[in-house]
This record gives structure tokens, C-alpha cells and sequence, in this order.
């Protein structure tokens, strides 16, 4: 009956109140930012083919739309960046946050991406001093609150960085894991007091319950055939195994649960398994999707970037994790069925950014590749530079200030009466660094969006104004700088490509779609489902191929 008369009321020119009463009736009770720490095209794609019949990834392929094409604009593939892109579906030259930390010049001290002054809860004294003020732009959040009166936002990650920033400021709660105690906590940035639901959350010490458990390989053996389990350059184990092998006992090297066990938790998919609860507890605690008037949740699963960080992304314990989150997503989807409603909820998983093999993978299979102190070369090389082309600094005692990030900040003092040069000079001796694969003068590349070099295009998508050094420079591929195993942080494709699936009602099952997106494009997506108007600085539309006909 109802398409009928809505038809009929449509044709009689009531239009407005036709497709108003059709969105509100459609609209999905609770809608889903999921990311994924970490989760690169690449790395996705060699586990696909052992998620498990029940597993998350299976659902999302079969039920809902893959996107085989997203990718970041930006250069600056981290943590910070990549949820604010996720939240905001801008980039980073929009959102703000070039980097988990940058450099203050005036201040003289390295920023984190969301430190800010902040009081903590009476009963969670260590969720102090964190926030979302530099984020730049609003968020679906915002969106959301302006747009649906009523609506309720819960964010919640092991990662402070990642929950702050998916949601940004117009959250109810934005909840994070502190690794000193185990603990869910927020800050008066978000509630006056901790929610009742919180609190009880940390009063069940779910973290406690994987204490004496052993982690071991999950998945089907084959999903692990091929992979070498004990390689030079990983970790070890954070329980005083001194072992980089499967299987481990969860125990963070002592008798007792303490701060190196919670640490060894976040460094297992266990602390995916404290995302999930968390996630669940918000939604059942703040009786998120509960009625007409539809929610938001974002939630982000950190522990998949910490073991890719400490054994790598090619190694067991990686693909075990990914094995492992595979079921996570699949108990917290049939959470939300059980919860929520089959059909009444729709969800935008994505990963904050990519990641590289090992150097040393790569040289075992004669590519090319390596690490090393790098930020030290360049330094090295930038101030022998100058001082062989313009003397000794006349003003402070080097030209080089700091270099980290991959940019180098000079002494602005020093080069002021021949800037130009000296960045010219800098940027060409950066590039004589072996690991150093490109560098550009920042001016030279900023606002630059529409250049034929995909590098140079996702340096400018990578700079804020305020927030960028003087040289932008950029690592050859398969380089690292410093001594952890694995990382991320740059503009190859690697770093930049990651996985993008949307499910939910209005969305096509079944469906690869080939469209360009970046992992900003799920805020679009869910606006859209919302009927409501997208993010104002997000950039993306939906393409009608990925929409059910109705
Ligand atoms: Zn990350």
C-alpha cells in the first residue's frame, strides 16, 4: 500500500512531503564508522580468502558493496590523519591533522594530534588532557546533531587519537583505552561524570579475562602457508618469552595483571576483542539505534596497526590478528542484528591508512630497500649543504632546527635574506640522501592538488597552513627510518591504498564497484543514507551504481 499512495501523493505535486516521509521511513536507526588500524588493500587481500563463513569480511562482501579502488589523497598516512579524514571526509590540507604529532615552531616542541587541556573524570584520572580541537572541520557528527535533533554519537578505540577524531566534538561519548590500567575512559571535553555504562564496563574487567590465555593461530592452517614464523627483525613477544613465534601466553611477563600485561593486550587481537565489548557496551549503555531517530557509533579497532608494527605485516602473528578480527566483526554484526534490527543499521569500514612489508622482506626477495637513522642523514646532509653555500648561520647556531616526519624545519632566522636558495639548496641535498627518494620546497608543492606526479599531489593534500615544515621529503620505497619492524607514513601506494566495504539498507549486495574513493567517502555515504547533508568539507558524492533501486 505505502508505495502506492506515496506515488499518489507525488503526483498530485506534494513532492517535498513525499520524499521527506520516504527518508525518515527508510533511514537507517543506527549508522557505523568502522576502521580498521592499518588494513592496506594489499594486506586485505591475502587474508581474503580464509575469512571465515561467519567472519565479518564475508558478510560485508556478499551483503553489501566492496570498493576496490579507495585511497587516501593525502601524503601523510597515519593514525591521526586517517580518522580525521575517516570522520570529517576531508583531507588532511583541509582537516588539519598533518601528522599523530608536528612540529611547533614557536612553541619549540613536538604537538600531538589531540592533546588539548582537558579534565579528567574524578574516577578515570588518567583521560586527562585530550580532545578534538584541532580538528579543523566539522564531522558526520556534527552533521548529525545539526541535522537530527536527538540523535546520540558514542566513539569509542583503544587508540585515544582514533576515537577523538572519527567523531570529533559533537559526540556524547568518545571513549578510549589507557595501557597503564586497562581502563574505558573519557574526559570533560565529552560528559560531565562517567556514564553509568562506562563505569560498569571497567567494573567487569573484561581486559583481565584474556590474562593466562595463550594466543595461537586461529584461522585454517592454510591460511599461514608460506608464511615464515620466526624472522630476525621482529619483536619479541611482550611476556618475557623472548620469542617472535605463535603460540604466546598473555601475561605481559608477570605473575599478576599490571600495565605490561595490558600492554601486551593491545599488542595482541585481544585488544581488538576490548574494542569490540567496548563498542557493544556504548550501544547497549546509551541504547544507541534504539527508535526512529538514528545514531551514530564509531568504532576503531587499533590492535591489527600494533602487531603489523611489531612483527609486520607479512608475518603469523599479523595474519592471525586479521584472522581474528575477521570474527570480531562478525559477532559484533550479529550484535547489532540481536541489538539494532537486521536491516536497520547500516556500516562504512575502512583503514586509517596502509602499510609496507619489512625492508627485509623486500631485500630477502631482491628488492630493494632498507633502514636507518634517515631523519639523522638528512639533518647531516641539509646543514653541510648550507653552510658550504652560504657560510656559517648567522643567526642561531645551525640551519637545521629539526627534521622528523619527513620534513626538515629550518632556522627561519638564519635563511631570511636568501629563503628561496636555501630551499632549494635543502631540498637538493636531502634528495642526496640514499634513502631519500624526492624533496621539494613546501611552498612549492602546497596547493598543488592538480600536479601530474601522484607524490607531489598527495604532499599538497598533506599540508596545513601552520603545520608543515620548510622541506617536504619523501622516503624511496621499502624504506624505513628508525628501528621498528614495520610502518606507514608515506604517499606509495602501499601506505595510501586501503580497504573500503559499506553495507546496510539503500545499499547494493553483492556489488565490486571500481569508483575512486578515498576513506573519506563513508561519511558521504551515510549522509546520504541519513538524507541529511554531507560533512561541509567532505568532497565526495555517491555514485548511483552502489545505491539499491527502490
Ligand atoms: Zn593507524
Amino acid at each position: 500500500m505505502m508505495p502506492k499512495l506515496a506515488a499518489f501523493i507525488c503526483s498530485i505535486g506534494a513532492v517535498v512531503l513525499c520524499s521527506a516521509s520516504a527518508s525518515a521511513q527508510e533511514r537507517p536507526r543506527l549508522v557505523v564508522l568502522c576502521a580498521v588500524d592499518q588494513l592496506a588493500t594489499w594486506v586485505h587481500a591475502l587474508g581474503a580468502p580464509f575469512y571465515a563463513e561467519d567472519g565479518g569480511f564475508r558478510r560485508l562482501k556478499n551483503a553489501g558493496v566492496t570498493f576496490s579502488n579507495c585511497a587516501y589523497e593525502h601524503a601523510c598516512t597515519e593514525t591521526g590523519p586517517g580518522h580525521a579524514t575517516i570522520g570529517t571526509g576531508a583531507p588532511a590540507s583541509l582537516h588539519g591533522i598533518v601528522k599523530n604529532n608536528w612540529w611547533d615552531r614557536d612553541l619549540k616542541k613536538l604537538i600531538y594530534c589531540v592533546s588539548e587541556p582537558a579534565s579528567a573524570m574524578p574516577d578515570l584520572p588518567e583521560g586527562s588532557n585530550r580532545g578534538p580541537g584541532r580538528l579543523l572541520v566539522p564531522t558526520l557528527a556534527g552533521s548529525m546533531k545539526e541535522h537530527i535533533p536527538g540523535c546520540k554519537v558514542a566513539s569509542v578505540s583503544w587508540k585515544d587519537r582514533s576515537a577523538i577524531l572519527m567523531a570529533g566534538k559533537h559526540s556524547d561519548v568518545t571513549a578510549w583505552i589507557e595501557s597503564s590500567t586497562g581502563n574505558l575512559v573519557s574526559n570533560s571535553k565529552w560528559v560531565a561524570e562517567t556514564p553509568k555504562w562506562l563505569a560498569q564496563f571497567n567494573a567487569s574487567r573484561a581486559i583481565d579475562s584474556f590474562f593466562g590465555q595463550t594466543w595461537d593461530r586461529s584461522g585454517p592452517a592454510a591460511a599461514y602457508e608460506g608464511l615464515v614464523d620466526d624472522r630476525p627483525w621482529e619483536n619479541l613477544h611482550y611476556n618475557g618469552s623472548l620469542q617472535r613465534t605463535l603460540p604466546q601466553v598473555m601475561t605481559g611477563g608477570g605473575t599478576e595483571i599490571a600495565a605490561p600485561y595490558f600492554s601486551q593486550v593491545y599488542a595482541s587481537p585481544f585488544g581488538n576483542t576490548m574494542v569490540r565489548m567496548a563498542a557493544e557496551a556504548a550501544v547497549r549503555g546509551m541504547a544507541l539505534g534504539d527508535d526512529a531517530v538514528s545514531d551514530l557509533l564509531c568504532v576503531s579497532f587499533s590492535a591489527t596497526d600494533v602487531v603489523g608494527h611489531y612483527w609486520g605485516p607479512r608475518s603469523v602473528e599479523a595474519r592471525d590478528a586479521l584472522m581474528r578480527l575477521d570474527k570480531e566483526l562478525g559477532l559484533l554484526f550479529a550484535f547489532l542484528d540481536a541489538e539494532v534490527g537486521h536491516d536497520a543499521w547500516a556500516l562504512f569500514l575502512t583503514a586509517d591508512h596502509g602499510v609496507a612489508p619489512s625492508p627485509e622482506s623486500e631485500l630477502l626477495k631482491g628488492a630493494s630497500g632498507g633502514r636507518g637513522p634517515i631523519d639523522t642523514w638528512v639533518k647531516s646532509s641539509v646543514e653541510s649543504a648550507l653552510r658550504k653555500d652560504f657560510g656559517l648561520p648567522t643567526s642561531g647556531k645551525y640551519y637545521v632546527e629539526r627534521v622528523s616526519e619527513n620534513a626538515v624545519y629550518l632556522n627561519t632566522q638564519a635563511i631570511a635574506d636568501r629563503r628561496a636558495a636555501a630551499l632549494r639548496s635543502a631540498s637538493a641535498a636531502a634528495t642526496r640522501v640514499r634513502a631519500v627518494m624526492c624533496a621539494y620546497p613546501t611552498e612549492d608543492v602546497r596547493g598543488d592538488f592538480e600536479h601530474s606526479d601522484p607524490i607531489r599531489r598527495a604532499l599538497a593534500f598533506g599540508l596545513s597552513k601552520q603545520r608543515a615544515g620548510d622541506v617536504q621529503f619523501v622516503l624511496e620505497p621499502y624504506w624505513l627510518n628508525g628501528a621498528t619492524p614495520a610502518s606507514h607514513g608515506s604517499p606509495h601506494r602501499y601506505d595510501r591504498e586501503v580497504v573500503a566495504m559499506a553495507i546496510g539498507p539503500g545499499v547494493r549486495a553483492g556489488l565490486e564497484s571500481k569508483h575512486a574513493i578515498t576513506p573519506g567517502f563513508g561519511v558521504v555515504l551515510l549522509a546520504k543514507l541519513l538524507g541529511i547533508p554531507k560533512p561541509q568539507a567532505a568532497r565526495e558524492d555517491v555514485p548511483g551504481e552502489i545505491l539499491q533501486s527502490r
